[in-house]
């Protein structure tokens, strides 16, 4: 059975036992959502132990850990599992760093173009992975000489590459959050967007270092 078919089963399952009772599908929904995340965290947890006891250092800057609270556990291999050999453990800040550095590279690559059809223009797909242990699950860079190409588009879409969802999002809603003063010092002043912990329909628009701007939000829909 491939992972598709389990969710359609599973949401079968919980339509069948609900039998439209909203109060019973949202206990129901939320029951397996939340212990089929803390099966991800014990894994994880599992693994984290592992290596803080074989005394594992920064896999970055390679010192050792002071405190074992907020220590990130990256896996090596991003298209792989949370298991001993795939993992590293990194100091939150060079966990950030090492994601940053590779982003730039990411977000060029990481793009596909839904040509125009129909009279209308493209679609401008950028996908992400998933970020675990970060503030963030999403991230997308855009680059400012992109802005230039804004409008051979009609839309971007945003596309989660784990779940497969993205949303879209039109270039005039767009423009507004890709300003001069919310440029971030990351490659060329790329803008970045996230979907951040704890606003899982929005996107987040980070703000400028320096504090002169903040994060803003845009609501979406996930399809
Ligand atoms: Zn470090």
């Amino acid at each position: 059975m491939e992972p598709s078919e389990i969710l359609d089963h599973v949401r079968q399952l919980i339509a069948d036992h609900s039998a439209g009772d909203p109060d019973k599908w949202f206990y129901a929904n939320r029951f397996v959502f939340a212990r089929l995340q803390l099966d991800e965290r014990k894994t994880k947890s599992g693994v984290k132990k592992r290596l803080f006891a074989a005394k594992a250092a920064c896999y970055r800057c390679s010192q050792p850990f002071e405190v074992k609270k907020g220590v990130n556990l990256h896996r090596l291999d991003q298209s792989r599992g949370y298991y001993d050999g795939n993992c590293v453990l990194m100091h939150p800040h060079c966990h950030e760093e090492h994601h940053a550095e590779n982003a730039a590279r990411e977000s060029a690559t990481d793009t596909e173009v839904i040509p125009p059809a129909n009279g209308s223009k493209g679609t401008l797909v950028k996908k992400s992975k998933v970020y675990d242990d970060a503030p963030f699950t999403y991230w997308w860079d855009i680059v400012p000489n992109f802005t230039n190409k804004l409008d051979q588009y009609e839309a971007v879409e945003f596309f989660c590459k784990d779940t497969q969802l993205r949303c879209r999002v039109s270039i005039e809603e767009l423009k507004p959050f890709l300003t001069e003063d919310r440029q971030t010092s990351r490659g060329d002043g790329n803008w970045g967007i996230k979907v951040n912990n704890g606003h899982e329909d929005e996107l987040a628009f980070e703000p400028a270092p320096g504090g002169k701007t903040k994060w803003e939000y845009l609501p979406v829909t996930w399809t």
